[in-house]
């Protein structure tokens, strides 16, 4: 069920439950600002989601509604969650749906890292 983008925050969504320890993730990275895990049903050899610790839809809300400190914090993040798994040099993607066209499932902002081959076209034709 693709997500609104524009419905307030439900803290029931399971990035939320992964943040709060009610449910397990397979952890690569945490600080202050985001928690990194293993994609559960990965489209590529290595597929992470960064998720940042406050409660944020998408992107949109979080690029809208977060401090600067909580943004620098979560970009920050990303790239080093990157380069800490080694994907600098052979080359990531970064991906982070919004809404229903982009098929965003889970109403947390998450960012999608994807790597480990060379992942063909940006989009579906
Ligand atoms: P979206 O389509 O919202 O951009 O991506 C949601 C992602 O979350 C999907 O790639 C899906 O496999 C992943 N996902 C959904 N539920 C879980 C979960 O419980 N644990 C983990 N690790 N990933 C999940």
């Amino acid at each position: 069920m693709a997500v609104d983008a524009t419905l307030p925050y439900d803290d029931s969504n399971i990035f939320a439950k992964i943040l709060r320890g009610e449910i397990p993730c397979a952890k690569v990275y945490e600080d202050d600002h985001a928690l990194a895990f293993n994609d559960i049903n990965p489209q590529a050899p290595t597929h992470i989601l960064v998720i940042p610790r406050g409660p944020y839809v998408s992107w949109d809300d979080f690029s809208a509604r977060a401090d600067d400190a909580e943004i620098a914090g979560f970009i920050r993040a990303v790239g080093a969650v990157a380069r800490e798994a080694g994907l600098v040099e052979p080359g990531y993607r970064l991906l982070a749906n919004v809404g229903p066209h982009s098929h965003q499932e889970v109403p947390h902002l998450h960012v999608h890292i994807l790597a480990g081959r060379p992942l063909g076209p940006m989009l579906a034709k």
